[in-house]
């Protein structure tokens, strides 16, 4: 008997190694052959493993919930995160917005250390066992896991089996299912930190163009729902990059909604007012009137979107600067302020980074992350209902909650321990 852990991510792993650091007996429990298949991916394979913004600024990154993660912060702060893996023979660098990547750029080196580190606390791991269910015992407390191979007796149990989104990697929902089934509520799942895909006869082809600094609204009719800034990625299907991926989690989950007509806009000159623009062109074009006007637009777009910027806005991307004509200056000008394209389906699970929604916080004590409703259950990771923004976010979230859970699962396991003695 033990603290029996559901899922090797991130989360699941850390809980393993709490855990055994707290003298339990652990086994984790792996539906996948190996573990952190999704972890392997994070960061297109570089992971960027936590942030170094200031603490107290880590709960505005979490859409509402950050309060929540509070105490798991506390108790296994950024900084410990960066500790942990600096001892375990990772040294990690900061880039740009306080995002802390391994200095050799490979995911694989922390997940080496979380397995190394867990296989050296005696932590038992089980590869090819999905988890179907949690088995109580009459007085209601954890006592079993039930998998397909039989059933685990344990004293308390984690359940990190993640969200839903790149299903391929294990994270298939199953927690949900299991937490439900235990009685705890699940806020709907909805896919987040996610692309954009654009109606195909509106998008250019232009796969891998970046546009910097630009700002991004989603329209619904007339009204804005959701905002941001930062770089926008084009790519085979629709849009990326940064101030794209956070607008997924704001979309209406309704298929009807886009028939009715979703827009992402680009400002593409978002920290001047109008006539800043205005003025910029009217300088721009008194001083290079012999110069073609996409010339004169190439200091700040790349060539291969400019010709698109041009055909959009309905201008000759032939026209010289001198005879450039007022409406046509115009045009420019609105078409640099909001240039939109009509999204065509909600974003998917498929795509997406993370997930929206998962088991209601209302029902975890935020301070041991265990269950108010079940005793011996505790939950971390994806599985809750908590999403970050892209920066290392969701992974510091993960260890964090991971670290209290497996701590708390090993007390209150040893606590059971002693009762039954
Ligand atoms: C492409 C991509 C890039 C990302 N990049 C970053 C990044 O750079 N930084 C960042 O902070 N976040 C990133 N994320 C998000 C981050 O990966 C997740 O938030 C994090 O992995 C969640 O950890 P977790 O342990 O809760 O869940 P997961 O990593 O999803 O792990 C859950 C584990 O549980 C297992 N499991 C599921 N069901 C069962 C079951 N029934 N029985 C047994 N096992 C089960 C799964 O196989 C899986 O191994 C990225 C995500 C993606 C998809």
């Amino acid at each position: 008997m033990g603290v029996g852990i559901i899922g090797a991510g991130p989360a699941g792993l850390m809980a393993a190694i709490a855990a055994a650091e707290n003298g339990a007996h652990v086994t984790v429990f792996e539906k996948n052959t190996l573990p952190g298949r999704k972890l392997l991916m994070t960061g297109n394979g570089r992971c960027n493993v936590t942030n170094r913004m200031s603490i107290d600024r880590y709960p505005e990154q979490y859409f509402g919930n950050g309060k929540f993660l509070y105490r798991a912060l506390h108790a296994f702060s950024p900084e410990e995160v960066e500790r942990f893996f600096e001892a375990s023979g990772v040294p990690l660098i900061e880039e740009n917005q306080g995002r802390v990547f391994p200095k050799s750029g490979r995911a694989s080196d922390i997940l080496s250390a979380l397995t190394e580190r867990a296989e050296h606390l005696g932590v038992r791991m089980e590869g090819l066992e999905k988890a179907l269910d949690i088995r109580r015992s009459r007085s209601g407390r954890v006592a079993g896991v039930v998998t397909e191979k039989g059933i685990r007796e344990i004293n308390a149990c984690a359940l990190c089996t993640g969200g839903e989104t790149y299903p391929t990697t294990g994270s298939t929902g199953d927690g949900a299912v299991i937490a439900h089934r235990l009685g705890h509520t699940i806020i709907p799942h909805r896919p987040a930190l996610a692309p954009l895909d654009i109606v195909p006869n509106e998008l250019p082809e232009l796969p891998g163009v970046v546009l910097h600094n630009v700002r991004t609204t989603i329209l619904q009719g007339n009204k804005a729902i959701a905002r941001r800034s930062g770089d926008v990625l084009f790519t085979h299907h629709g849009l990326s990059g940064p101030a794209v991926l956070p607008l997924a989690r704001f979309l209406p989950t309704d298929p009807s909604e886009y028939a009715e007509g979703i827009r992402i806009e680009l400002d593409l000159w978002p920290d001047s007012k109008e006539t800043g623009v205005k003025d910029m062109m009217m300088r721009r074009i008194e001083s290079n009137r012999n110069m073609k006007m996409i010339q004169i637009f190439r200091e700040y777009f790349p060539a291969s979107f400019l010709v698109h910027l041009f055909e959009r806005a309905g201008v000759s991307d032939q026209v010289f600067a001198r005879d450039l004509r007022r409406e046509d200056r115009k045009k420019l000008q609105s078409s640099l302020r909001g240039l939109s394209y009509r999204v065509c389906r909600t974003p998917m699970f498929s795509t997406a980074m993370v997930t929206a929604g998962g088991v209601s916080l209302r029902e975890i004590d935020p301070g041991t992350m265990e269950s108010r409703l079940v005793e011996g259950l505790f939950f971390a990771g994806e599985v809750l209902d908590i999403d970050g923004e892209s920066g290392g976010f969701n992974l510091q979230a993960a260890f964090s909650t991971g670290f209290l859970a497996g701590r708390s699962a090993a007390e209150f396991a040893a606590k059971s321990r002693t009762k039954h003695e």
